[in-house]
């Protein structure tokens, strides 16, 4: 069975993700748009910068609602997230009703910003429960398409992230 350009797109966005700076996620982005790729992009530290391997992360501390309670959260600040870096390496032309495909859903900065980049769709594998809500609401305001691959299985070796919250 040949491959559909859904998983197509979301196996090069994994093979992307291998190239992340941060061990505590692996997040890779591609943009196409009429099934051609128009950009790639991974989570990293600005370049010629150290990053969290020769560095190690740069972790801030907050307290976050969830269910109704307060839960301190720990997070590595040193990288540009994947979809962030991949509005920096593209124009604004190419990406004017194109499709953004992202290993993880975005968070509410991420998806702020492509709700203004121009995109038209927005398609994710691993969920990120803690913004959902409030990101799938932004999308549906700005009309933007937003769906998760269910049933989709990473090329081996690129579903490596040791995710933490
Ligand atoms: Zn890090
Ligand atoms: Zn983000």
């Amino acid at each position: 069975m040949r491959k559909s350009w859904d998983l197509y797109f979301m196996d090069i966005a994994y093979m992307a993700s291998t190239r992340a700076t941060c061990r505590r996620r692996h997040v890779g982005a591609v943009l196409c748009k009429n099934k051609k790729l128009l950009g790639s992009s991974y989570n990293g530290a600005p370049m010629g910068v150290a990053d969290c391997y020769e560095e190690g992360c740069m972790l801030v501390q907050n307290y976050e609602e969830e269910n109704g309670q307060l839960v301190k959260k720990t997070r590595c600040i040193r990288t540009i997230h994947a979809e962030q870096n991949l509005l920096l390496f593209t124009d604004r032309e190419n990406r004017e009703g194109a499709t953004v495909y992202v290993t993880d859903e975005p968070c509410w900065t991420c998806a702020n910003l492509l709700a203004n980049s121009g995109i038209g769709e927005i398609v994710y594998h691993r969920p990120y429960r803690k913004d959902h809500t409030k990101v799938q609401q932004l999308l549906e305001q700005k009309g933007i398409i937003f769906r998760g691959l269910e049933d989709y299985h990473p090329p081996q070796g690129t579903d490596d992230s040791q995710v933490i919250d």
